[in-house]
């Protein structure tokens, strides 16, 4: 924009600082609201951290990676344009003859003013299909309770978004028409939307253009400011949370619980039951929430029914989070925020009025909320956090769940069996005790599944199998095998946990073990992910990347064919938790005839069976349908004769899928070392052939 139709101005100044301020101060006390929460480490691997910046905020990448993002995207990097050009109309404010062209030069200027023309225009096309979505189409995932409190919302922030747009077009206009032939002024042609903006005030004269200049510099001005003054109050405050949220993300798996400090004598509880009990980082992801609901859009709790949906907890922390902090700041000295919480926010228990236990207890840990969340929430520490507080302070959890408990603690397994028959399925087989040999190169952690359970106990004979095929040297510690724990760490038990995870890492280092395989993706997880925080270090492999590389080295190889169908379910902690979404499917495909195919949710959007998080261990009552039988009918669209898993947990649900629908007979679900195992010959049989 060209100065000079204007008085140059104190107002603008004290307008433009009043707002600037207003805005830090605002800013400045959600920061100290923030600070109320816990310590928590997120300032390492600074250039990665830079790095996921310009990829998923830059870059937008996970908000593109559904159609309805590219609005998103356009309406964001046309923001970024319109503020460069809001920076040379606050520029022509403070001093008249301010203008990028003065500084940058007619061509590069031409170029910032097309981009600014294009992109603007990208963005009323963005806010149109943004309207239609919201009130027409309505998807699901935009529902709020108070659904007239989120679209008045929308509305104010489209209205103000599109009144900036057409105000800088305005204005452009008049610089167009203004700039023609008169000496000292320049506007590119280049802006053809500008230019043809401005054939609807070609029959203004001078002094008209001039007042239309300034009523349009003056909107722009006022309404840029005023968005900046409602951002903090608005849906759009994750214009400030997300980038810092991008930043200080999770860089570990996302399959990793923190490690609670059990040994801190001055703690007063353990666990969350009061907002402010949640670590700083675990506050910053409630500013950066969207609503855009892709999480719940993906969560198999809320798409059967279950009272969970991950987006309805970060609003409804995000709002408590908000009232209740004022307060504390309040009792903190800061007097003016003393009576701004009539409704008793002080009063409000988070675990009953904020969250609900069954929402706590329907959570399958699967991870497709963080998986799809655009600024990478985490729901799941989150939910694990209150019930460590309901588990290890109240003793507040279900019969069922105490049982399963009971069991752990005395013959460290689900199901209460003997301990010291832990290794009786390895009977007959081939295959030694590390006690009786430990100079073998990998530990076959079983799991306690692959141990107890009789459907899974195959599984584990299928393993072997393979794994002496192709001569791999293994052992398994048969009866000195303990549990490790995962399940009881996801239910709450902390304390349990970290008492399995110490017996389990002293037992296998005493044998100098370097390598483990484990058919089992929780096991796999656990021993992986979180046994580093018990000082164990060992190379982790889960069974589908070790057959992979087997076969792919030639140490085994399918021999027959097998004409069936199958459809291939991911498990949520192999794939989402640990990235091994190929290495399932490279054993399949090693097999001569078998045709498998792709349900609609699969890789990093596969629909979880239902097991995880203790779910497995816990009676589904509540909602619409189980989510063992909702996945199981995703999978029977697809008419397999066989569906194919890499879990001794989604075995069991699909298996109980299918007797709900009396499909059992048709349909068979297999372990990929099962179908494998029915399959292979060794390099050493190929050799004497
Ligand atoms: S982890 Fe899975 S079940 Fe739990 S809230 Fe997220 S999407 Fe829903
Ligand atoms: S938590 Fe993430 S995915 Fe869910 S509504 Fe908020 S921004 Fe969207």
């Amino acid at each position: 924009m060209q100065p000079g139709y204007f008085p140059a101005n104190i107002l603008f100044i004290l307008i433009f600082v009043a707002a600037n301020g207003f805005f830090v101060f605002t800013a400045y006390k959600l920061y100290r609201i923030l600070r109320l929460g816990k310590p928590e480490d997120r300032f390492d691997r600074t250039s990665e951290r830079i790095k996921s910046v310009v990829t998923f905020v830059l870059g937008q990448r996970r908000v593109i990676r559904e159609p309805a993002g590219w609005g998103h995207f356009f309406i964001f990097w046309g923001f970024v344009i319109i503020s460069i050009g809001s920076l040379e109309t606050f520029g022509v404010g403070i001093y008249h003859g301010f203008a990028y062209w003065k500084f940058l030069g007619k061509g590069l200027s031409s170029l910032l003013y097309l981009l600014q023309d294009l992109f603007c225009a990208a963005v009323v096309v963005a806010l149109c299909v943004a309207l239609y979505r919201r009130f027409v189409v309505k998807p699901e995932r935009l529902r709020y309770e108070d659904q007239k409190a989120a679209n008045q919302d929308a509305c104010i922030i489209i209205g103000l978004i599109f009144l900036l747009v057409v105000l800088l077009f305005g204005a452009r206009a008049a610089e167009y028409l203004l700039a023609q032939g008169a000496a000292g002024r320049y506007f590119p042609r280049l802006a053809f939307v500008s230019v043809a903006f401005s054939s609807l005030f070609a029959g203004l004269t001078k002094e008209g253009l001039q007042a239309w200049y300034s009523f349009c510099w003056w909107g722009h001005t006022v309404v840029i400011l005023g968005f900046l003054i409602y951002i903090p109050f608005s849906k759009h405050l994750h214009l400030l949370g997300a980038i810092p949220n991008v930043f200080f993300r999770r860089l570990s798996s996302v399959g990793e619980l923190s490690k609670m400090d059990l040994e801190d004598e001055t703690a007063e509880t353990y666990g969350v039951s009061k907002i402010e009990e949640f670590s700083w980082k675990q506050l910053l992801d409630l500013y950066a929430c969207t609503e855009c609901g892709r999480c719940s859009d993906n969560c198999p709790a809320t798409l059967t029914g279950k009272p969970l949906s991950p987006k309805l907890t970060i609003h409804h922390l995000k709002e408590h989070l908000q009232a209740k902090g004022k307060m504390l700041l309040a009792q903190q000295g800061e007097a003016e925020a003393a009576t701004a919480n009539p409704e008793g926010e002080l009063a409000k228990v988070l675990i009953g009025d904020i969250c609900q236990h069954d929402e706590l207890w329907s959570c399958t840990t699967c991870g497709n909320c963080i998986e799809n969340c655009p600024v990478f929430i985490e729901h799941i520490d989150k939910y694990v956090d209150m019930r460590r507080y309901l588990v290890l302070m109240e003793s507040n959890f279900s019969p069922e769940v105490q049982n399963v408990m009971r069991n752990w603690e005395t013959n460290s397994n689900p199901w209460g069996l003997g301990f010291a028959t832990r290794g009786d399925w390895a009977k007959g087989l081939p295959v030694k005790t590390l006690a009786e040999d430990s100079q073998v190169e990998y530990l076959y952690y079983v799991g306690c599944a692959g141990s107890f359970d009789e459907r899974a106990k195959k599984i584990s004979s299928a393993l072997v199998t393979l794994l002496n095929e192709a001569g791999v040297s293994f052992g398994i510690l048969g009866a000195e095998e303990k549990c490790c724990g995962e399940t009881a760490r996801r239910l709450g038990n902390e304390y349990l946990f970290q008492s399995m995870a110490t017996e389990l890492v002293e037992i296998i280092n005493s044998y100098g073990v370097k390598k483990i395989i484990t058919a089992c993706p929780h096991g796999y997880n656990c021993l992986k992910n979180e046994y580093p925080q018990f000082g164990a270090h060992w190379e982790v492999y889960h069974h589908s990347e070790f057959l992979a590389t087997l076969l792919e080295e030639g140490q085994l190889q399918a021999q027959q064919g097998m004409d069936k169908n199958l459809v291939f379910h991911d498990s949520c902690y192999l794939g989402r938790y640990n990235d091994l979404y190929e290495e399932p499917r490279t054993v399949l495909n090693s097999i001569l005839g078998l045709k498998f195919s792709e349900m609609d949710r699969s890789r990093n959007k596969a629909f979880c069976c239902g097991a995880g998080g203790g779910r497995m261990w816990m009676e589904e009552t509540l909602g619409d349908q189980k989510i063992n039988d909702a996945r199981t009918g995703q999978a029977l669209k697809l008419e397999p004769d066989i569906i194919g898993v890499c879990c001794p947990f989604c075995t069991t649900m699909f298996e109980d899928g299918l007797k709900t629908c009396d499909m059992d007979e048709k349909v068979k679900v297999y372990d990929i070392a099962e179908i494998l195992a029915q399959t292979v010959k060794s390099e050493k049989e190929q050799g004497g052939q």
